[in-house]
């Protein structure tokens, strides 16, 4: 079944003012569960908008966005939030790490924040730093990591709380292009170890290619 179903997305900012932007219209797509599937669009085509209304933060005009096959599309604030909480992650062109805190800490947070202990919650820290290769960065804090670390250390935040669907908007984006291609490849490798679903926007064709399938939007 799929983790993610939207079905006749449409959006348009400013609907009612004088100067309509149409972003989407009449989108339909779908991720399986463990599917890693690349989003592809010029800039401006909507794949942030896309990536927001799949991702529960902001709802279309007309359409509805299945997650686990619950329509979320007129759920209330409260449920919205749980779900996002508890079957997403996100991961930005930038890595939005806290700054005063270690790498560990950034990920032990948002597991407290879901009710895991701080034990259970520290164990998990460490494995998935061991997974992306950083268990000697654990106590370091961001300004001190390079950006590569900076994302992988994002990428282990984003899966702390077991997401079922990862999305992605330009993950690697901000890197130079040899860190860029590492750096998928431990996201890759990650998502594919925890059978994790992704939807993960890039202008990289070389790294949507090693995606299951390409999804283009606005061409
Ligand atoms: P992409 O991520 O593909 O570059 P976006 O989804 O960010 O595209 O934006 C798509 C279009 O919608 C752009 O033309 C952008 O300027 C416009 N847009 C995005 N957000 C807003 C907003 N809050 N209000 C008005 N226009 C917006
Ligand atoms: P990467 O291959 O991830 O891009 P770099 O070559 O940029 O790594 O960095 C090499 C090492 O230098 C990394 O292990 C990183 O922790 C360290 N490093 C990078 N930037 C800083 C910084 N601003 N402060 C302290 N250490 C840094």
């Amino acid at each position: 079944s799929d983790i993610l179903e939207l079905d006749g997305i449409s959006k348009t900012y400013g609907k009612d003012g004088p100067a309509p932007v149409p972003v989407l219209r009449d989108l339909s797509l779908s991720v399986a569960r463990g599917e890693v599937v690349a989003l592809v669009a010029p800039s401006g085509a909507g794949k942030s908008t896309l990536l927001h209304i799949a991702g529960l933060l902001d709802t279309a005009d007309s359409g509805r966005v299945l997650l686990n096959a619950r329509d979320m599309s007129g759920q209330g604030d409260r449920v919205r939030t749980e779900a996002r909480r508890r079957e997403l992650g996100f991961v930005y062109q930038f890595h939005h790490l806290l700054p005063e805190f270690s790498a560990a800490e950034n990920i032990v947070l948002p597991q407290l924040a879901n009710g895991i202990s701080a034990a259970a919650a520290q164990a998990r820290a460490s494995d998935l730093l061991a997974r992306v290769g950083l268990e000697h960065r654990a106590a370091h804090r961001p300004a001190q990591l390079s950006g590569g670390e900076q994302q992988r250390v994002a990428f282990c935040r984003a899966l702390a709380n077991g997401p079922a669907l990862l999305l992605a908007d330009e993950p690697t984006g901000n890197l130079d292009p040899a860190t860029s291609d590492k750096v998928f490849g431990v996201l890759m490798a990650l998502v594919r170890e925890t059978g994790l679903a992704a939807l993960i926007a890039t202008h990289n064709l070389d790294l949507a290619a090693r995606m299951d399938r390409i999804v283009r939007l606005g061409e």
